[in-house]
């Protein structure tokens, strides 16, 4: 039998391509974005080191074989070994001419920092003799094997870093130093000792000799850190199967740090930030790459490296404009000079903020790079989400300036604005924000991948090391969470759990407030403030190409004319959904409310009704005003009469009280009120006497709002503005009560137009959110004109579970345990609610070929609700004002992938 192939090498692109059936997609799921793009780098002529790649596939037999590297694949690992050392004119293990080689983790989806790496493979007490000759440094080669030990060590043997960084700190403590390039070949010959020493007693074993026994070694180390707790804590964020395993990547060496002709460095081709056409990035001089990504050296900006290596600083010039236009995309690379010579490490698509994901996606379409329905998948709903996120207005900031409140700044490295309560550890802010629901900053000197978990619970993040593409950075902009690094101002004492500029001290606990946007850092509370999205221009163009391509409309659910105006503003062409019961909240309105719902006759009851009804018709007339030539849906009242009664128990305790202390002023209207509120009370509201059922009980209450809707429609519209009433009946579960109800109203409606002179075009329809409605949708089309799902009591009543309490209860252990794929009152189920909505629309449609059917329920602004509306043949969704934007994208998107 041949065996499995489970290397490829760096020429054999085509094989693996072969192998996946020609998807690029299952070239990365295969080789690892790393590896496949190392390849395609190759194919294309780029500098790149000779190198192989063990595939993903390799890991996933090496985990379900218990830890054990299948058959052949070490074979192969050796073989491709030979052709590394045939191409790099290299031999491993050889002291005279020492191939030295990497071992990089590269999964399907890049997880930066995540899993692990070990440089240097191939030093030993002999090679390193070698290196150190052939080189003619013996610094070099010294810290080079000094390097391998302690990544050896921690990453493979699983030692601590204090084991190597604590006698290295002491060592230069002793002698003086401040920088680790001030230790000399001999130093670093001692440390290595030092280092050695340290793994034998570690370990009780020495460090291993042998190259193969390292590389093999190293090999499985990456293996494993897929299933380390920072990978999986990563993917469970980012969404990431577990299943994907990484590949590894065994890449020649090549050195920053030979000399001072010599460096390293990460750069993305644009502004990951701002999104700015502009090359952003660090490099570091005599360096290797880990000293860059980590943060521990202060880089310079890459637009330097024209100064001291202008040969090099060029053909990276060229080459990053090659790969932008190659992959089509911001490019974040990583590349290192040994000696003047450039070679390239690394490149994927580069991850930026939401802002930077905006502008690039517009700026590329516009530029000709890429079309306008690409530029639209560029950008997540969640990034459109995150830049209506709240900020820091100017003034507020100026104010808390003057009174002394501004404490540091450093590199704005992911914007946004966050006030929280620090914490100095990931675990301490895990816990605050998870367990305590504290809004969490998390503080520390700098960050590493162990610290993912930190991050992921905190609002803010906050360190005193470390540059724009430090770990720190680089996270935070990926998951959105506000961050300034590198505020060197500030001192931590993470022993005494404080932070400290000057003499102002800010404890473990205490409120600060992070500008990511600007990386300013202020003491205390600052009031956040929702952005302008019409000042956001990238952004409208984005959305005005969403609109363009979407079939679906987005419409918004506002109660308020101010709500209705800024989801205009947002980009919401029409209404779906305005409560009408919100206004009989309104504290002067809610005791004619109350005398509404006791009176005891139908008189009664007309008289306190037109009382509310010139309320109801400004209400109205505000929502018409500000959606001018659009559709407004107005619902009939919705909720039982008992929500708009005093609460039973306190009335009742204040009834006790007052028997017990024998008052008797105002006992009678108490008791009576009780005695009602009393006979409202249902066991099960939600299933009670409610929507369409309240309406045809006391009819009195919705002829009143049919009045008031169609008195400021004909007000409005006497004015010039253009109304277009749809009047939507709740809770509908069976075609007789719109047989019932419907008639009356419409009545209504023309008598008013009739005793106002004007006419207008307007609309009965019903909410679809009872199971049983949905089943009979036919015949519901029958009356109805317009279908809108409420998906929220559609869940509800299609699962049995009651909306208000699921979620506290069994619910969210139900998606934990896998019993539910997703939270369905977040995102449709699919299968069952979907299934009755699908049903609906068509039965519905095949009665009434221009029945319009939209979406109200929480629903309209979840992306992956929104795709199935767009699947199922909606018209609309309906969300809240600040989901419109996000709605806007999704359905285009929805569009893009269904074409
Ligand atoms: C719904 O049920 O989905 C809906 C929009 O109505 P409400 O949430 O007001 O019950
Ligand atoms: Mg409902």
């Amino acid at each position: 039998m041949v065996d499995k192939k489970w290397v490829y090498l760096f020429n054999e692109l085509e094989q693996a391509i072969a192998y996946v059936n020609g998807e690029w997609d299952g070239v990365r799921a295969l080789l690892g974005g790393k590896g496949a793009n190392l390849a395609e780098m190759t194919r294309i002529g780029l500098p790149v080191p000779p190198f192989f790649t063990v595939t993903t596939e390799a890991c996933n037999a090496y985990t379900a074989g218990g830890s054990k590297f299948p058959a052949g694949l070490w074979d192969q690992e050796l073989k491709a070994l030979a052709k590394v050392e045939e191409a790099s004119g290299k031999k491993f293990g050889d002291a005279g001419n020492p191939l030295l080689v990497s071992c990089r983790s590269g999964a399907k989806f890049s997880m930066p920092g995540m899993m692990d790496t070990v440089l240097n493979i191939g030093l030993n007490d002999e090679t390193v003799e070698g290196l150190a000759k052939l080189t003619d440094n013996d610094r070099f080669a010294y810290d080079s094997y000094r390097r391998l030990i302690q990544m050896f060590g921690s990453v493979v043997m699983g030692m601590s870093d204090e084991i190597f960084e604590d006698p290295l700190e002491a060592y230069k403590h002793q002698k003086g130093y401040k920088n680790d390039t001030d230790l000399t070949a001999d130093d670093l010959k001692e440390l290595v000792k030092v280092f050695k020493k340290a793994v034998r007693e570690n370990q009780g074993s020495d460090f291993p000799q042998d190259p193969l026994q390292q590389l093999s070694l190293a090999t499985e180390a990456v293996f494993r850190s897929w299933m380390g707790k920072r990978a999986i804590d990563y993917r469970r964020a980012e969404a990431i199967p577990d299943d994907l395993g990484t590949a590894v990547n065994i890449v020649t060496m090549v050195f920053g740090n030979m000399g001072w002709d010599s460096g390293t460095g990460v750069a993305f081709t644009r502004n990951p930030a701002t999104g700015e056409n502009k090359m952003y990035g660090d490099y570091l001089l005599n360096a290797q790459g880990e000293d860059v990504v980590a943060g521990i050296r202060n880089t310079d900006p890459i637009q330097n490296m024209g100064d001291h290596l202008p040969e090099a600083y060029k053909q990276f010039m060229e080459v990053t404009a090659v790969l932008e236009k190659h992959y089509r995309d911001m490019q974040d690379v990583e590349f290192t000079i040994e000696r003047g010579r450039l070679w390239m490490l690394q490149t994927r698509n580069g991850k930026r903020t939401a802002n930077a994901a905006v502008k690039v996606a517009v700026d590329m379409a516009n530029e000709g790079l890429i079309s306008r329905e690409e530029a639209l998948t560029r950008v997540t709903p969640k990034q459109v989400d995150a830049l209506l996120h709240p900020q820091f207005n100017e003034e507020n900031k100026k104010v808390a300036k003057k009174a002394g409140r501004f404490f540091a700044t450093g590199v704005n490295a992911s914007p946004g604005a966050a006030v929280g309560q620090i914490y100095f550890d990931a675990d301490t802010a895990e816990r605050m924000g998870k367990e305590e629901k504290q809004a969490v900053i998390m503080v520390r000197p700098f960050t590493k991948p162990d610290d993912v978990h930190g991050m992921l619970a905190a609002k803010g993040i906050l360190t005193s090391e470390g540059g724009a593409t430090s770990h720190a950075a680089v996270v935070a902009r990926q998951f959105g969470v506000p961050c300034i690094v590198g505020a060197s101002q500030i001192r931590i004492d993470l022993e005494r759990r404080q932070m400290k500029v000057g003499d102002s001290v800010v404890k473990e606990g205490e409120w600060i407030s992070v500008d990511g946007t600007t990386g300013e850092v202020y003491l205390g509370k600052l009031e956040l403030t929702v952005p302008n999205i019409e000042e956001q221009t990238d952004l409208m163009t984005l959305l005005t190409w969403a609109d363009e391509t979407a079939r679906l409309q987005v419409w918004a659910n506002a109660d308020y004319p101010r709500d209705a105006r800024r989801a205009r503003s947002y980009g919401a062409k029409g209404i779906g959904l305005c409560r009408t019961e919100h206004m009989f909240f309104e504290p002067e309105r809610l005791p004619t409310v109350q005398k509404m719902v006791l009176a005891e006759t139908s008189e009664e009851r007309t008289a306190e009704l037109n009382i509310l009804l010139p309320y109801q018709r400004s209400d109205f007339a505000g929502l018409f005003e500000a959606m001018d030539g659009l559709p407004v849906i107005i619902r009939l009242i919705d909720p039982p009469l008992h929500e708009f009664m005093p609460d039973e128990e306190k009335l009742f305790e204040e009834v006790v009280t007052m028997r017990v202390k024998g008052e008797t002023k105002g006992l009678d209207e108490k008791e009576k009120l009780l005695a009602s509120i009393k006979a409202l009370h249902e066991s099960n509201p939600m299933l009670g006497l409610r929507g369409v059922r309240l309406s045809i009980y006391m009819p009195e209450i919705v002829e009143m709002q049919v009045r008031a809707i169609f008195e400021a429609a004909a007000d409005c519209a006497s004015k010039g503005i253009v109304v277009k009433p749809e009047v939507m009946i709740p809770l509908t579960g069976t075609v007789n009560e719109l047989k019932w109800i419907q008639p009356r109203l419409e009545r209504i409606a023309k008598a008013v137009m009739d005793e106002k002179g004007v006419s207008f075009e307007y609309k009965f329809g019903t909410m679809i959110e009872i199971p049983r409605a949905a089943i009979t949708a036919s015949e519901i089309a029958g009356l109805a004109q317009f279908f809108s799902f409420g998906t929220n009591d559609l869940t509800q009543m299609t699962f049995g579970y009651s909306r208000d309490d699921a979620e506290r209860n069994f619910l969210i252990k139900y998606v934990e345990e896998g019993i539910l794929v997703k939270n369905p009152f977040q995102t449709i189920d699919r299968e069952g609610v979907g299934r009755l909505m699908s049903m609906a629309v068509n039965e519905g449609r095949n009665v009434r070929p221009e029945l319009e059917v939209g979406i109200c329920g929480e629903h309209g602004g979840d992306p992956d609700s929104i795709e199935f509306c767009h699947l199922i043949g909606n018209n609309y969704v309906s969300c809240s004002p600040f989901r419109v934007p996000v709605a806007r994208l999704a359905a285009a998107q929805a569009a893009i992938k269904h074409k």
